[in-house]
């Protein structure tokens, strides 16, 4: 069985075994759990990353 691994608040890494068909615990699964939501707004925010393309 898969570990979940998902970070934890505490700076560790969850312990629990994944759920089947996903590579995250019953806590850490679904796109809307705290973690993907957290893991989301990081993705975000590195679009919104400013470019140099010439617009200003
Ligand atoms: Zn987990």
């Amino acid at each position: 069985m898969t570990r979940c691994g998902a970070p934890t608040k505490a700076g560790g890494r969850c312990r629990k075994s994944a759920m089947a068909g996903t590579s995250r615990c019953e806590r850490h699964q679904g796109a809307w759990s705290a973690y993907e939501v957290a893991q989301r707004k990081k993705r975000e925010a590195r679009k919104k990353k400013p470019k140099r393309d010439g617009r200003g």
